[in-house]
């Protein structure tokens, strides 16, 4: 019998890939293509549903001719998505009403201010989980009904569907017969509430959308639909594992047991922490989340974000000139033996978890007669460090959970040099995987499960090799040090723009 493959759709923010694993976790073959992002007005982003599902078939049919595989030869189906970006759409038609809203979108940036004003904090995050934020769904779908002529009127007759990405690709693979999500993705709309595991009746009126819209809650891992015959060559693949993409990034990663935490170092760095069986709610603004859920049990997860991390290494390199290329960043850090006491605060956009200073700005501190280049370069990097360790410290405190490890992931992670220092600076082990692209594979890994593919979470552990264990200096006092020069740093960017 020929071998199978898992195939994981991963349905970024700038682009759609089609990966086909190999069941121990390697990669057979991509195919990626990226689509076009509209930007109507200053802070509106907006990409067109149409052209990302045209494109993820598109590279769906790719990857299969590249391989000479023939769809039969695909056992499941794993998605993982940009999470929040909202479609809805009609569900005859099956056509936008409007273009997806992005979550980086800022529009109902103003109405989510006057909910904080009007006192809804405190019930939306004990609900959700959730900090009110533009970014998730659901102020977008409500700017949707009430701003598209004519939708809220179709709505109410039932003939719109919402959907997340994930939602929407599914229900074009299965040609409108499951209209679904998973806990993950649905965490991530403000709607659905993080106990009862239901939508959540009072949010649903208060944001004033018709529940008909919503689509079904399902397991991150197990059956959500069947691709449809005319899709892909007359194959019904099972479609057996979603999960949005930092969640998807964890199940990668391993991140099984009670206290793991990853880190993704990518543009921005998203840290995850696994919390078990309960939500833990953060007294230092990190989110609340599903990790996923898997046959009846839901595991959560406390995240978070922060904005500035490898762009800060673009900066250096686009426009300070300093670095040709990010790899190059390494090269000159090693060339000094520390920094030097230069510190820099990357607070480009404000400051987030544990600060929360949106009025922070950036900040070079320390700088003599004898800093060089080198020493900036080394600080920027150290700062990704610094940064990293000040969301982990709020996780460690909100949780009362002693994190031990962390696992790296993302393009950054590739820096030798920064992942020394990261677990130098946290006193803990560092954990590069031998696998790559953690977040396609944590959909193809839910989506095996799904399917039985794997007997279970251990036999995916297993799997899970590391390419390099990076363990922390004894020199403790040193970094305890260069960790309190950080937080001065950190005060000096405070308030800089108000
Ligand atoms: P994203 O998914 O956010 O686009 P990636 O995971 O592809 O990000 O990582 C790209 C980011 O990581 C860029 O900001 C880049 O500057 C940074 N980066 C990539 N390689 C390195 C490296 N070796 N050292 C430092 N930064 C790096």
């Amino acid at each position: 019998m020929s071998e199978k493959y898992i195939m994981a759709l991963d349905a970024g923010t700038t682009s759609c890939r089609a990966i086909l694993f190999k069941k121990d976790g390697t990669i057979h073959k991509i195919s990626q293509k990226e689509f076009n992002q509209y930007y109507p007005k200053s802070a509106w982003v907006e990409h067109d549903a149409m052209e990302i599902w045209g494109t993820m078939m598109g590279v769906m049919r790719e990857v299969i001719e590249m391989s000479f595989i023939s769809p039969q030869d695909i056992s499941c189906l794993g998605i993982t998505n940009q999470r929040e970006t909202t479609v809805v759409w009609n569900k005859h038609t099956g056509k936008p009403v409007y273009n997806a809203i992005v979550w980086q979108c800022r529009r109902t940036a103003d109405y989510c201010e006057e909910l904080e004003k009007m006192g809804y904090s405190e019930m939306i995050k004990s609900k959700t989980g959730l900090k009110i934020d533009a970014y998730f769904s659901a102020t977008k779908i409500k700017w949707i009904l009430d701003n598209v002529k004519g939708a809220r009127e179709e709505a109410e007759k039932g003939n719109l569907l919402f959907g997340t990405i994930d939602t929407w690709i599914i229900w074009n693979l299965t040609r409108g017969k499951s209209h679904v999500t998973d806990y993950t993705n649905a965490s991530r709309t403000m709607l659905f509430n993080l106990n009862s595991l239901q939508w959540d009746d009072e949010l649903i009126e208060l944001f004033d959308i018709p529940k008909s819209m919503l689509p079904e809650v399902l397991p991150s891992s197990g059956i959500l639909g069947h691709t449809d015959k005319k899709m892909l060559a007359g194959a019904e693949i099972a479609i057996s594992g979603c999960a949005g993409d930092q969640q998807a990034s964890m199940f990668g990663q391993a991140c099984f047991d009670l206290g793991d935490v990853k880190n993704t170092y990518g543009t921005g760095c998203f840290v995850m922490m696994n919390t078990g069986d309960r939500p833990i709610y953060s007294n230092y603004g990190l989110l609340t989340t599903i990790a996923w859920g898997i046959g009846d049990r839901i595991e959560y997860a406390l995240e978070g974000s922060i904005f500035i991390a490898g762009s800060l290494i673009q900066w250096l390199r686009d426009e300070l000139k300093m670095i040709d290329t990010s790899e190059d960043s390494e090269y000159y850090s090693m060339k000094v033996k520390d920094n030097n006491g230069v510190y820099i605060v990357p607070a480009f956009t404000g400051l987030g978890a544990p600060y929360w200073d949106m009025y922070a700005r950036g900040t070079i501190v320390g700088l003599t007669r004898s800093s060089k280049k080198e020493h900036i370069i080394r600080a920027s990097l150290e700062a990704i460090a610094y940064q990293s360790k000040d969301v982990i410290m709020a996780m460690n405190d909100d949780s009362k959970i002693n994190i031990n490890k962390l696992k790296v992931d993302g393009g950054a992670s590739n820096n030798g040099f920064l992942m020394q220092f990261q677990s130098n600076i946290l006193n803990i082990d560092v954990y590069k995987s031998k696998l790559s692209e953690s977040t396609a594979l944590g959909a193809a890994f839910l989506a095996g499960l799904g399917i039985g593919m794997y007997k279970d979470k251990d036999e995916i552990k297993s799997i899970c090799s590391y390419d390099k264990v990076y363990r922390a200096d004894d020199d403790r006092e040193k970094y305890e040090n260069y960790y309190e020069n950080w937080k001065k740093a950190v005060g000096r960017s405070f308030n800089w723009a108000k």
